[in-house]
């Protein structure tokens, strides 16, 4: 049971995942939590201050948050508990301060430092859900997720290395359940085979539960969030939204990679090879029954169940002059991205160009400067992904004349479909994200299915 940041986001918030947990204490879960909400966007404001030498600045958020988080635990545990529970915390941001001085002191920030800091956060949130669980009668026992998720040292980034992981599991997981206890641990962050904290990505928290669940074998992955599910776009974009009550692993996967939100695209990996359920439900709303991810979805009347969209995507054109019918001209570009260590996501090519997308990053230039002794090379940033997803693409007729009539005014860059054949993706200008989704809401969703949709 993974509780993301606005489910543990104050007292109150830790006080329904209580209840929540409670009601499946005899199905023997292990819960992953989040920092609360917002707690790691404030560590990286912090850790920036720091890393910038402004060190009053960075002790000045660290004190606030401080706030927040023993005022949370004063509501949770009572006086006796939270006096003891107090030095602990305490213990916690005094180190945190530490760091942050020796961060300002140096006045440069490495990844490395970065994901120390960061680690605060999910190491506080997990010390207080434990605290506030046991306070309620539960058995909640604490494991460190540094000693669990072992990771390589790709800081802010870094890869679980899933064998060392299940050792840690069957290791420190395992014998809690066997004794009846509740584990909670934090998610999002890990650690390296020597003990340095890292983490895996933002949003990271989902993808952890994911790996714990299938390590330990779960029977299924409930994600608690904010909203009832899974929905047929983002809702902050189209209000209208409607719940999706089933999903396929693979449409899940592709609309959780290009940008729905409530998923970190990983998350189903995980999932998918030990073929464990994955639910999303909403702990403001349990009584909701949320969305199933499952191998196989019921057939649906509509052609998508989805519409994704991914901002802040750099387009990079390649065109081959030189290279005309040479072959070898694709490899030797994908070889570029690979030792830059970047990922592509959408391809179209033309006899002598190739057109991608990579998410914005600082690599670019690099990477142009690169391509350029291959190619010629142009790249353009400000661009979005757009992404309808549903496995009935492959047997509907017109769907892609029906997608690009509702949004015929529009720019449209590049165009994909057919590598996975469950989605229609293609590239706009990110300021026509918010009319082109909702268009494609209104053209798609207008009548849902209601075997699927709620
Ligand atoms: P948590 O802190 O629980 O991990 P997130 O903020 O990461 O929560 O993810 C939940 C949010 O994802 C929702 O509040 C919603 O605004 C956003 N979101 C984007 N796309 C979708 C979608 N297709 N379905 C549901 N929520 C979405
Ligand atoms: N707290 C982390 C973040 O905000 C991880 C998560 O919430 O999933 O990115
Ligand atoms: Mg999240």
């Amino acid at each position: 049971m993974k509780f993301g940041g606005t489910s543990v986001e104050d007292a109150a918030a830790i006080m329904r995942a209580a209840t929540i947990v409670q009601s499946r204490v005899a199905e023997q879960p292990v819960v992953v939590v989040s920092a609360m909400a917002k707690v790691t966007d404030q560590l990286v404001a912090c850790a920036n201050a720091a890393g910038n030498g402004d060190r009053e600045g960075a002790l000045g958020i660290a004190r606030g948050l401080r706030e927040r988080h023993y005022t949370a635990a004063s509501e949770l545990l009572g006086t006796g508990v939270f006096t003891q529970f107090h030095s602990e915390l305490e213990g916690e941001f005094d180190a945190l301060d530490e760091l942050l001085r020796g961060i300002a002191a140096v006045g440069e920030l490495t990844p490395r430092t970065t994901d120390n800091v960061l680690s605060f956060g999910e190491r506080i949130s997990s010390k207080l859900v434990t605290a506030a669980f046991s306070a309620r009668g539960l058995n909640a026992s604490l494991v460190d997720a540094r000693q669990c998720i072992v990771t390589d040292d790709r800081h802010t980034r870094a890869t679980p290395l899933f064998d060392e992981i299940n050792d840690a599991l069957a290791e420190y997981v395992r014998p809690l359940l066997e004794r009846g206890r509740v584990p909670v641990m934090g998610g999002f962050i890990g650690a390296t085979q020597d003990g340095t904290p890292t983490t895996i990505g933002r949003g990271g928290s989902d993808f952890s539960a994911a790996i714990v669940g299938a390590g330990i074998g779960a029977g299924r992955i409930e994600i608690w969030t904010d909203v009832d599910g899974m929905k047929t776009t983002d809702p902050n974009l189209c209000p209208d939204a409607r719940r999706i009550k089933v999903i396929s692993f693979d449409e899940a996967a592709e609309l959780a990679y290009f940008g729905a939100k409530v998923l970190h695209p990983a998350t189903l990996l995980p999932a998918i090879q030990k073929n464990i359920p994955v639910l999303v439900l909403n702990s403001r709303n349990p009584k909701n029954e949320g969305t199933r991810i499952v191998a196989r979805a019921p057939g649906c009347k509509n052609p998508f169940k989805a519409i994704a969209a991914k901002k802040r995507i750099t387009i990079v054109d390649v065109v081959a002059t030189r290279m005309l019918g040479a072959h070898g001209f694709l490899k030797a570009i994908f070889e570029v991205f690979d030792r830059h260590r970047c990922a592509v996501d959408v391809v179209s090519t033309s006899e002598v160009s190739v057109s991608l997308t990579v998410d914005s990053n600082e690599a670019i230039p690099a990477i142009a400067a690169d391509l350029g002794k291959l190619a010629e090379v142009k790249y353009e940033g400000r661009k979005a992904i757009v992404c309808l997803v549903g496995e009935n693409i492959r047997g509907t007729r017109g769907v892609a004349a029906k997608v690009f009539s509702a949004i015929s005014d529009v720019n449209v860059r590049m165009i994909s479909q057919g590598a996975s054949e469950i989605n229609i993706t293609f590239v706009i200008e990110e300021d026509d994200v918010p009319q082109v989704v909702q268009r494609l809401h209104s053209t798609f969703f207008a009548e849902a299915d209601p075997a699927v949709f709620d």
